[in-house]
């Protein structure tokens, strides 16, 4: 990317957003460089797949924007992401739950979190079944020291416009579903679905959260 397109390309997607979407700049292969020139656009959510870069881009960027992390999560990084981040996206069991309550526990800290759901219903895929996010919130949401703000869902891995449109949908429906139970300690604030190529499309189907990597950062290299 020449110098100066990144700032271009978050600025122009963020004033396209309708009020009340947040934009998180999905940041996984880029340098802190580049995502300094995000922040520069007007950025104030970054997202990290990896907890090891964002511990890198964290000590450039630090607090002048929120940390969501994106990725999957291994129990072995969970001590440092509940340090970092200020929302963690992407839960998807009752083990992982336990284990994020424990180190938040540990530092004094109630962690803001999202259940992801396999809207795709892809067998290899992250996340829980669309029929098993009830239960599962039910039960993490008795955890002291979490705290449910929402659902994520990434849709079919390379699905069609419909199918993903679809994703959306559906788990727009079980987001107000759940609000709707009012349960108490899983909130539903944030609905996170949509990326470069299909964050039209989610905002449409109710999205307040997209994460756009390519859109901003340009097509990644592969790691
Ligand atoms: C990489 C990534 C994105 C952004 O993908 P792009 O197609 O580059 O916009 C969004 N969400 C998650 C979870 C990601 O890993």
């Amino acid at each position: 990317m020449k110098h100066g397109e990144i700032k271009r390309n978050a600025e122009e997607i963020l004033k396209e957003l309708p009020s009340g979407v947040l934009l998180v700049a999905a940041c996984k292969t880029r340098v802190p460089e580049e995502i300094e020139e995000a922040v520069a656009g007007g950025v104030g959510i970054v997202g990290e797949n990896y907890v090891q870069e964002a511990v890198k881009a964290f000590e450039t960027i630090g607090n002048r924007v929120k940390w969501h992390f994106i990725g999957h999560l291994q129990k072995n990084k969970v001590k440092k992401a509940v340090e970092i981040f200020d929302l963690i996206e992407t839960v998807d069991s009752l083990a992982l739950a336990e284990e994020i309550d424990k180190r938040a526990k540990a530092i004094n800290k109630i962690m803001p979190i999202l259940i992801e759901i396999n809207s795709g219903r892809e067998q290899q895929k992250f996340g829980v079944f669309p029929e098993n996010a009830e239960s599962l919130i039910i039960e993490i949401a008795r955890l002291s020291n979490v705290k449910i703000m929402g659902l994520m869902t990434m849709g079919e891995l390379g699905g069609s416009s419909r199918t993903l449109r679809n994703c959306f949908s559906e788990t727009k429906k079980l987001f107000d579903l759940i609000k709707a139970k009012n349960i108490p300690n899983a909130g539903m604030k944030y609905l996170s679905m949509g990326m470069s190529d299909s964050y039209n499309i989610a905002i449409e189907e109710g999205a307040n959260l997209i994460r756009i990597g390519t859109r901003i950062f340009g097509e990644r290299k592969m790691r």
